[in-house]
């Protein structure tokens, strides 16, 4: 059941970047932004040029072996003729490089999230709502100098925030002059 969900509504790999994604890879460029932390697994930002990116619910874009570890390419999972892919190594189950509800998140993306954040002096946080789960929990470790919230909803640190937009990150983006 779930490789079947997978493949039907979790293949990104013909998605293309939009002006956000493309927007923070050309500020990352330019030495105006030091890195991405991200909750989607489409692998948009590296698409779009961005090169410190931490993808603290992994990518669905990769997938390895539960038993030996190896890895293998965004397409093995999708291409698939088998309901669950094995690893040609070890015959165990290959499953997409994605931290599924209840697991622990990848321990490196989430560390260098937290040193980014710890030692950033401003943040832009967008498209959360900071309800729950580990986006919010990072929020809170930023104790720098100036917030951004982008997000068209209400979002729950607003009150500790300099600037507020209530609207879609790319439009808000857009407007900035790099
Ligand atoms: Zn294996």
């Amino acid at each position: 059941m779930f490789f079947d969900y997978f493949r039907r509504n979790l293949d990104c790999r013909g998605v293309q970047p939009n002006d956000a994604h493309k927007k923070l890879a050309e500020m990352e460029r330019r030495g105006k932004l030091d890195g991405v932390i991200t909750q989607n697994i489409d692998g948009l930002h590296q698409k779009a040029g961005s090169r410190n990116v931490w993808e603290i619910h992994g990518s669905a874009l990769r997938s390895y072996c539960v038993s030996c570890h190896a890895e293998y390419g965004k397409d093995y999972v999708f291409e698939n003729a088998e309901e669950i892919p094995h690893c040609p190594k070890c015959g165990k189950m290959v499953r997409p490089d994605v931290t599924l509800y209840g697991e622990l998140l990848p321990q490196r993306a989430y560390e260098e999230a937290v040193a980014l954040i710890r030692y950033a002096d401003l943040l832009v946080i967008g498209g959360t709502s900071l309800e729950v789960g580990s986006a919010a929990q990072l929020a809170h470790m930023y104790h720098g100098k100036y917030l951004v919230i982008i997000n068209k909803g209400r979002t729950k640190m607003e009150g500790k925030a300099d600037l507020v937009f209530h609207d879609s990150i790319s439009k808000v983006l857009n407007t900035i002059q790099i």
